[in-house]
């Protein structure tokens, strides 16, 4: 089986050293069990790091005979560069696993993702066992193997706002999990902050649901239950003689309906932002540099 292990890496100088060394050492270890060929390779993807990264990378491509780079011409983010990795490796490799340059999901569980593919499944999650490491909104970055066929097909969702742990399940092939837990960062600081996280969060629920539209509808029926029953009140406290409530509750309604009218051009204005960006259909990426591993060009040969 031959295998693209993708690797994106912003600003990762103080892991790679240490991340080339164990992930060579697996290889080797794969390769002598018989579970990846001899052309398998692993692509760090540099996504317009700041710092040493790109040097190093391609160091470890000159050192190392399994490692191969490709450099981005700018800060795309996470899921635009794993995106990049993954399109320029799918064609001449049989599958595909993703993994964070931190190392902080287990790589023994990448045997049991090949295992699971020589099975006949074209997707592999790797589900974390124990999430006690991380805060709520860090669950669902995990790493994942796709086969070719799979990779090829993600490739036909053109939407630029990419969310790739939704998007993989709508691909529809054949799938199955691993289980691991997952350490703490070894070195460097995590590149996805809160504020990354939440927007990322919003990401996600905007490009794959219309639920908060659903959710203003009903905000907007209680609002409506709230007026006829101010109209009752105001109504039987006309009759007994008390005249002098229709201040308050003309004030509720206008805030009320106010706040949810905002809240509703808010939320649709959400989604034509999201139109706005997808219309422009702009390239995800702009690849700089390929660097190709020592590990393919022995093939050719
Ligand atoms: N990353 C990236 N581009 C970015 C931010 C992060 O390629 O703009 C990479 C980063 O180098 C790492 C992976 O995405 O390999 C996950 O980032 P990190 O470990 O900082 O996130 P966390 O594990 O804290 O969620
Ligand atoms: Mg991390």
């Amino acid at each position: 089986m031959k295998l693209a292990l993708v690797v994106p890496c912003y600003n990762e100088e103080e892991v790679l050293e240490d991340t080339t060394k164990q992930l060579c050492k697996l290889f080797d270890k794969l390769l002598e069990k018989g579970k990846i060929d001899e052309d398998s390779y692993i692509l760090f993807v540099n996504d317009g790091s700041k710092d040493q990264t790109w040097n190093l990378i391609s160091k470890f491509n000159e050192q190392e005979k399994w490692v191969a780079g490709l450099n981005l011409a700018a800060n795309v983010g996470h899921q635009n560069a794993l995106y990049a990795g993954l399109m320029s490796s799918y064609k001449n490799v049989d599958a595909t696993i993703s993994i964070d340059a931190d190392l902080q999901d287990d790589i023994n569980v990448i045997e049991n993702m090949i295992d699971e593919f020589n099975k006949g499944n074209d997707i592999v999650y790797g589900v974390r066992n124990d999430r006690t490491s991380d805060s709520f909104f860090k669950r669902f970055t995990a790493q994942r193997l796709m086969s070719a066929r799979a990779v090829e097909q993600l490739g036909h969702y053109k939407e630029r706002n990419l969310f790739l742990r939704g998007m993989v399940p709508l691909i529809g092939y054949k799938t199955s999990c691993v289980y691991y837990a997952r350490k703490e960062r070894m070195a460097g600081e995590s590149k996805y902050p809160l504020k990354k996280m939440l927007s990322f969060a919003f990401d996600g629920i905007t490009s794959f649901s219309i639920k908060p539209i659903t959710m203003i509808s009903w905000v907007v029926f209680l609002a409506i239950v709230f007026s006829v029953c101010a109209m009752i009140y105001t109504f039987i406290g006309h009759f007994v003689g008390n005249t002098v409530s229709g201040w308050s509750s003309l004030m509720i309604s206008i805030w009320f309906l106010g706040g949810v009218q905002l809240l509703s051009i808010g939320v649709i204005g959400q989604y034509i932002g999201k139109t706005y960006v997808e219309v422009k259909e702009r390239p995800r990426y702009n690849i700089d540099v390929l660097l190709e591993s020592k590990s393919v060009g022995k093939e050719n040969d």
